[in-house]
């Protein structure tokens, strides 16, 4: 076995800031994160473990440690022989994600975390306490390629794609920090507050779907059973994609019925063109189309997230061509997301006025759309939709 866990040095990001509309499907290769356990099916976990001479049950009860107890320290493994813990640990259990900066808002509800990757790249992800619920919004690539002008980690650029394990790693670090008390709100015992991550959305840095086979392995990992997965149900999961309308269709093959998110932001082409430049190759009625056979083939009810920004896509005609064009598809298959924008660094766009935002909302609700504004987090520790760009670095 090769030793893949050695430390590498860490090179300087070489991305340059892509110019206005420029598209980045390619990734550049930086060399593979180190191979965890939580890239493998539990079938592969087997197959390398036995590959590394120690014996084929020894796979789930690793994974028990990782995905149940989320033990990853070989100390408290006390099931396992000592050499052959130590041996499964640096093999499989490499650390992924070194956290180096943690941010709170919201009375310690709302955590931001920026992680080091082992090669020097930069994600973040925000943890979020509800009343009913614990939210996790993770990256799925370090930077994003889909260069959407209005958010920030768009305008940094791609820098690599995340692995299966580093993305599902996000989450395994905020069941540790929910089950430690370190997001304030839950209590232990008490059911109003549950102390698992009930929900994952992957909305952080990235387009998921352009790092596909790391996305649905993620999702596996994530809503597989313990001990071979979190357990995590796949309806509290959500897709959120630019509208990449070939993936679209591949994951509702997949027979997950996770929650699809299509960052719609404008219901014309011209406007879109600018606003999210991946309608130059699928067009708003293709990416509606695909939506909603999302909805057909996995009964699941389509999220359109619209951020509002202020005179420029806010406007109450955009609102009734938006609910027409869901309305011509059918009746229930969606809701509607507007978010006011948050803004990001040198972008001379803001947010809709309140009275434009309400008229906006009330006009798609006289359609008959189901339209509710979503919340948001964590704005004054930049941790809100759209202004993740790892500015710690
Ligand atoms: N690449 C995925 C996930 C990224 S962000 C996608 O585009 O869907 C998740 C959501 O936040 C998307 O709907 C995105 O358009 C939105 N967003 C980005 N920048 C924002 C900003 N400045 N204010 C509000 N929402 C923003």
């Amino acid at each position: 076995m090769t030793d893949d866990a050695t430390p590498v040095s860490l090179p300087e990001p070489t991305t340059a800031r892509p110019v206005p509309g420029e598209l980045t499907f390619r990734a550049p290769r930086r060399g593979k994160p180190p191979r965890h356990l939580a890239d493998l099916t539990p079938a592969e976990r087997k197959e390398v473990v036995e590959s590394l001479g120690h014996q084929g049950f020894r796979a789930r009860q690793l994974s028990t440690h990782y995905f149940e107890r989320l033990v990853d320290d070989p100390e408290q493994m006390t099931d396992l022989p000592k050499a052959v813990r130590a041996d499964l640990v640096r093999d499989l259990l490499p650390p992924l994600l070194a956290p180096i900066v943690r941010r709170q808002a919201d009375d310690g509800q709302t955590m931001k975390y920026a992680w080091r990757l082992h090669d020097g790249a930069i994600v973040e992800s925000v943890l979020m306490r509800y009343p009913n619920r614990v939210t996790i919004c993770i990256s799925s690539q370090a930077g994003c390629g889909m260069n959407c002008p209005f958010c920030a980690t768009g305008q940094a650029g791609l820098t690599r794609n995340m692995s299966t394990a580093e993305i599902v790693e996000q989450v395994v670090w905020a069941a540790r920090a929910l089950r430690t008390g370190e997001l304030a709100g839950g209590q232990d015992g008490d059911r109003e507050h549950p102390l698992r991550v009930s929900n994952v959305v992957f909305m952080g840095m990235g387009e998921a779907l352009a790092n596909y086979g790391a996305a649905i392995g993620a999702i596996r990992r994530l809503t597989d059973p313990a001990p071979d997965g979190l357990g995590i149900s796949a309806r509290g999961i959500t897709m959120s994609t630019v509208g990449l309308v070939p993936a679209i269709d591949k994951l509702a093959a997949e027979g997950i019925p996770v929650t699809l998110a299509l960052s719609l932001h404008a219901p014309d082409d011209e406007l879109r063109d600018e606003l999210v430049p991946i309608n130059t190759r699928w067009k708003v009625d293709e990416a509606i189309d695909a939506a909603h056979r999302y909805y057909q083939t996995t009964g699941r009810r389509v999220s359109i997230e619209y951020a509002l920004i202020r005179d420029i896509n806010d406007q109450g005609w955009r609102a009734d061509l938006l609910a027409q064009k869901l309305n011509r598809r059918g009746r229930g298959w969606v809701h509607v997301n507007p978010i006011p924008l948050n803004p990001t660094p040198g972008s001379k766009w803001t947010a809709s006025r309140p009275g434009v935002e309400q008229n906006f909302v009330e006009r798609l609700r006289a359609h008959g759309i189901p339209t509710t504004i979503r919340d948001t987090r964590g704005q004054d520790i930049d941790g809100a939709c759209g202004q993740l760009a790892a500015a710690t670095a």
